[in-house]
């Protein structure tokens, strides 16, 4: 188990939102807070001034090669 999940500041402008969740809730969170209060649009979302920061967290995270080669 590891202790050290990354939180992420999550706003939405519509209710005026701004919280942090989990890294790894941090999906689920948008997805029920949208469906639930804005009937599935993408009010809710991660703040913009570490979106950026956040987007290679997961894709580290993810184990995404976007943009290296690696002899297989
Ligand atoms: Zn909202």
């Amino acid at each position: 188990m590891s202790d050290d999940d990354p939180t992420v500041p999550v706003v939405c402008e519509d209710c005026g939102t701004d919280t942090r969740v989990s890294l790894s809730d941090l999906r689920e969170t948008l997805d029920r807070h949208n469906e639930n209060q804005h009937d599935g649009d993408d009010v809710a979302q991660v703040a913009p001034r570490i979106a950026n920061e956040l987007a290679n967290v997961v894709a580290e995270d993810l184990d995404l090669d976007l943009d290296s080669d690696e002899d297989g």
